[in-house]
């Protein structure tokens, strides 16, 4: 059972898909992270992620999603089934996840799109801070107070991914929008796509997509 979670920035789509892995025993392919590790290499396809990821706040190129999608999906062992999370983000990136998978002898069997609004999406995200030495996300008015707080799990220093600020937020939504509406129709056409209300409580959101997979 390979599974995609789809849903903007702040749906929660990365502790769904985390808590999924778990439960079914998945690889959780995570592109933001790999994209992230990538963006940290000291070579020109690092230094050009970085670029997009923090200045020109675009879409990461195919060629690019392309190539870590592929490098990574080949070290999956073939017995093992994946969540995907944070990608696919276009109908060019589906026709590669579609090529890949094809070669891993794999598919697609169903795919939640964890719905939230634009304006929650903002306030979510702008509240989100990291810790800069063990990288827990947390939550300003939540797990810390104000930001010269330090992280309570491990007392490190707190930031806001440069990225986070309310322009930089709506910046990504419309892109997003704009995006990956057609890669929700693609699906929808396939007749895998589950809508979910991520605006629920985590629990009830990870309640209703297990009650889809177990149907
Ligand atoms: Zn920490």
């Amino acid at each position: 059972m390979n599974i995609i979670i789809l849903g903007p920035q702040g749906s929660g789509k990365g502790t769904q898909a985390e808590l999924l892995a778990k439960k079914f025993d998945l690889e959780h392919l995570d592109m933001g992270t790999l994209l992230r590790e990538v963006a940290k290499e000291d070579s020109e396809l690092g230094r050009e992620v970085y670029n997009i990821q923090n200045i020109t706040n675009t879409l990461v190129p195919g060629r690019i999603v392309k190539e870590v999608l592929t490098s990574k999906l080949v070290s999956i062992p073939k017995e093992k089934s994946i969540v995907f999370d944070g990608v696919p983000r276009t109908l060019e990136q589906v026709e590669y996840l579609n090529n890949a998978l094809e070669q891993s002898e794999k598919k697609i069997d169903k795919v939640f799109f964890i719905n939230i609004s634009g304006a929650e999406t903002i306030d979510r995200l702008s509240r989100r801070r990291v810790c800069e030495d063990c990288k827990a996300v947390l939550i300003m008015g939540k797990d810390v107070q104000s930001e010269s707080d330090k992280c309570p799990g491990c007392g490190g220093k707190i930031s806001q991914r440069l990225d986070d600020t309310p322009e930089g937020i709506k910046k990504r939504l419309s892109v997003y929008n704009e995006e990956t509406l057609p890669v929700l129709d693609y699906f929808k056409s396939k007749g895998i796509l589950t809508e979910i209300n991520g605006e629920q409580a985590v629990e009830k959101v990870s309640e209703e997509i297990i009650k889809n997979i177990e149907s």
